[in-house]
């Protein structure tokens, strides 16, 4: 089967099946790595390995903290101006869709938001044109969404902030190409999607801003309380953690991020040619700025959602409806979906719009 869930989605199956092999008895310990103590020299090391592993993979300066938290990307919203207002009142956030909207929602509990730009009128189809922006140069960061994961809609282009701290939800895009994380401030991600397990939550950022946290911030919260404990603060998601780093060693087995970003790139453009060449179906983002990790796409008739997604179902490919809020379909092309699983969405598609077309 092929999974096209926009998360949690699949892991690689070399990891799922290391991770079965390795359950009950993890290197002749006689334990499953999720039983072992947080603080024994056996997790230090797998945690170490992991964080060793990202760096060489993202090519993290060591300027730049790597923290593994909990509670998703959404416990970001507002981890990030808790921590990085500081003085500041005010923060800069651009509104490309439903990630940058909760986004902006949260931080307006802490502090005065600036939407800096917003493509809603466009039903968030394409992405506001940088020149047109009203940032400010004292915001305490600039946040925005590279990728909208419901919408499909992804920046071509890092963000040019100035001296104001770039911060990035990257929850759907990391590792997917090579990325030059000194454009940043802060990077953070939820690992369901390219890293891991759900709750994880892996967060990148330069060590300038810590300690920069407001009084009420819960403990939990604390960037500079988080790093000084190597994450460690309470006991960590350990086993999320153990799995993102067996993706990670996964990802440098298939030639890095760089080979990751050609497989991806060829994913999305067979699938999006498909989509394009044919009548039956229809993705309304600006060409350039479409997903290459998420693609929605509607059917010439929505009567038909139901049969086509039975349909799919019973060859395997799995999850393919579209979120909620936007309705149609979405395949998911993470960096584990192999290219199989996209030849064979293709024939599936081309096979009913034959039939229904
Ligand atoms: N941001 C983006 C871009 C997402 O795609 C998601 C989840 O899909 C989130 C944030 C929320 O992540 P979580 O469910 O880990 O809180």
């Amino acid at each position: 089967a092929f999974n096209f869930c926009a998360g949690p989605a699949t892991l690689p199956e070399p990891v799922l099946k290391q991770a079965q092999e390795e359950m009950l008895d993890w290197r002749g310990t006689g334990m499953s790595v999720m039983e072992m103590s947080h603080r024994s020299d056996e997790f230090v090391a797998i945690a170490e390995e992991a964080e060793r592993d990202l760096r060489e993979l993202a090519e993290i300066p060591e300027d730049y903290a790597v923290l593994f938290m909990q509670g998703g990307a959404s416990s970001q919203f507002s981890t990030i101006p808790l921590n990085l207002l500081g003085d500041k009142t005010s923060a800069d956030y651009v509104n490309t869709g439903i990630w940058s909207k909760k986004a902006i929602a949260e931080a307006r509990r802490y502090g005065d938001v600036n939407v800096v730009a917003s493509s809603e009128d466009s039903g968030f189809t394409t992405v506001p044109d940088p020149s047109g922006w009203r940032t400010r140069p004292d915001a305490a960061y600039l946040h925005y969404t590279p990728n909208e994961t419901i919408g499909g809609l992804e920046f071509d282009f890092v963000p040019d902030s100035g001296d104001v701290p770039l911060v990035a939800d990257m929850s759907s895009t990391i590792l997917s190409r090579p990325l030059d994380v000194t454009r940043y401030g802060l990077i953070y991600a939820g690992a369901q999607k390219n890293i891991g397990p759900s709750g994880l939550v892996v967060v990148i950022l330069r060590k300038d801003l810590l300690g920069k946290a407001r009084k009420e911030t819960p403990t939990m919260m604390n960037y500079q309380v988080i790093a000084d404990n190597g994450s460690m603060y309470n006991t960590p998601a350990t086993y999320s953690w153990y799995l993102a780093g067996l993706v990670f060693k996964w990802l440098k087995a298939q030639g890095g991020l760089e080979a990751m970003a050609e497989r991806n790139e060829r994913k999305a453009r067979k699938l999006y040619r498909f989509i394009d060449d044919n009548d039956f179906y229809a993705n309304p983002i600006e060409p350039r700025f479409r997903s290459r990790m998420n693609v929605p796409f509607t059917l010439a008739d929505e009567a038909l959602n139901r049969a086509f997604l039975e349909g799919a179902e019973a060859r395997g490919l799995l999850n393919l409806k579209g979120h909620r809020s936007v309705g149609g379909m979405r395949a998911s092309l993470y960096n584990a979906m192999p290219e199989a699983g996209v030849d064979a969405l293709i024939d599936y598609m081309a096979e009913f719009a034959k039939e229904h077309g």
